[in-house]
């Protein structure tokens, strides 16, 4: 019926310690915690309300080890991915474009996906200028955020609700 909960389920990947966990712990309580489990894999119910509409959403927070052990399912689980780097952290760049080519792969298409930059906050110590991650992102046709989890701010409700409309978009395709 009309009121039915649209499900999103949305996988969230990047290199260790980019801030996965942090953003996660952000969007759903809206509070920074500083220290957390990075071998602990999880994940969160989370019912809310976007565009008017209800939503399901379940969040998986993956974590090396567990990833790797458990790769093809969780991507054949998900709906669509936040792929994560660090600003600050120009091996993270570099690994989520090998994470993109192996979804892309093990999906057999182009996944649905935001890209995100995380720790602006550390404006000193950025090594992965905004224009990079921008051109990266329009060569994925994809969303682009910058994002600090420890500053807050709207950025990290957007990333979530804008890969949210694009799933939803593609299920009415189906
Ligand atoms: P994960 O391994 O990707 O899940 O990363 P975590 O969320 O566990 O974060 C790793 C470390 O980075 C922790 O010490 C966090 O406090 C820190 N961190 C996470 N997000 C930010 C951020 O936006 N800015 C800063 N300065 N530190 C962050
Ligand atoms: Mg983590």
């Amino acid at each position: 019926g009309k009121n039915k909960a649209v499900e999103s389920k949305i996988c969230i990947l990047g290199g260790p310690g980019v801030g996965k966990s942090a953003l996660v712990v952000r969007f759903l309580t809206r509070r920074f915690i500083w220290e957390y489990d990075p071998t602990l894999e999880c994940t969160y119910k989370h019912q809310t309300t976007i565009d008017d509409e209800p939503v399901a959403m379940e969040i998986l927070d993956t974590a090396g080890q567990e990833w790797t052990l458990h790769r093809e399912g969780h991507v054949r689980w998900a709906d669509g991915f936040v792929l994560v780097y660090a600003v600050n952290d120009r091996n993270s760049f570099e690994e989520v474009v090998n994470i993109k080519q192996s979804l892309d792969e093990i999906k057999k298409t182009n996944v649905q996906c935001v890209l995100v930059g995380n720790k602006i906050d550390l404006l000193h110590e950025v090594r992965v200028p905004y224009t990079e991650g921008e051109r990266l992102a329009n060569d994925w046709a994809c969303a682009f955020f910058e994002t600090s989890a420890s500053d807050g701010g709207d950025e990290i409700y957007e990333l979530f609700h804008e890969l949210h409309r694009e799933i939803r978009r593609r299920k009415m395709l189906e």
